[in-house]
């Protein structure tokens, strides 16, 4: 996998069921915690948990600001509480990266259907599998998003047109947990970005 180093966001939430993906489709990966171990990476995973207590973690870890320099160069994903992390505005007072255009309802499916399961289309999956299958996705107190504007685009909808996924070049959200499931085509379409971002500044900057 062209030598590639994922990190995983590990503060809190299911940062290891992305590193068991990442492991079994042959990536290197690690999982970070300290600002110095940005710069070992290629591109970061943010996981699913509890978005205000990764927000708050990252600032006491002296995380915050160095996640946001690290996007404004590198890709990034982030999985439900990451996708949170990554918008512009959640309705809260609380951390917020604010690197991608998109602004998110939080819990935005109320108790009764607190978690659930769909079959969701990803076109943009096709770029990297020739597999047409629906995506299973697995929603676990998952956020909407609610906005999607300036450079950011909408990946996919639930049938309803609310939406689940979103991509601003380098930049990643869902709203569901690939990480749950044995299907790796999200994570593949992931590691096209941040190899397409390497590529890109490597040919802007000469490196090999
Ligand atoms: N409900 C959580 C939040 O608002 C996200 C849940 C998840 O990441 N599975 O931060």
């Amino acid at each position: 996998m062209k030598n590639l180093t994922i990190g995983v966001l590990a503060l809190q939430g299911s940062f290891r069921e992305h590193i068991t993906m990442l492991r079994a489709i042959g990536v290197k990966t690690a999982e970070v915690r300290l600002p110095e171990q940005l710069e070992e990476i290629d591109g970061l995973i943010i996981p699913g948990g509890e978005s205000t207590t990764i927000g708050k973690l990252a600032i006491d870890f002296g995380l915050f600001e160095k996640l946001r320099a690290f996007g404004h160069k590198k890709a990034i994903w982030g999985t439900c509480a990451g996708a949170i992390f990554l918008s512009k505005d959640a309705h809260r007072q609380q951390p917020l990266l604010e690197l991608m255009d998109i602004t998110v309802e939080r819990n935005a499916f109320g108790r009764q259907i607190a978690s659930f399961e769909t079959d969701l289309k990803i076109p943009a999956l096709a770029k990297i599998s020739s597999d047409k299958a629906p995506f299973h996705a697995i929603f676990i107190r998952a956020p909407l998003i609610a906005t999607v504007t300036r450079d950011a685009e909408i990946l996919s909808t639930l049938p309803d047109g609310r939406i689940v996924a979103a991509q601003q070049g380098r930049l990643l959200a869902t709203a569901f947990h690939p990480e749950l499931t044995s299907d790796d085509r999200v994570h593949r379409y992931f590691l096209s970005l941040v190899i397409s971002n390497r590529e890109t500044k490597n040919k802007l900057t000469g490196e090999q």
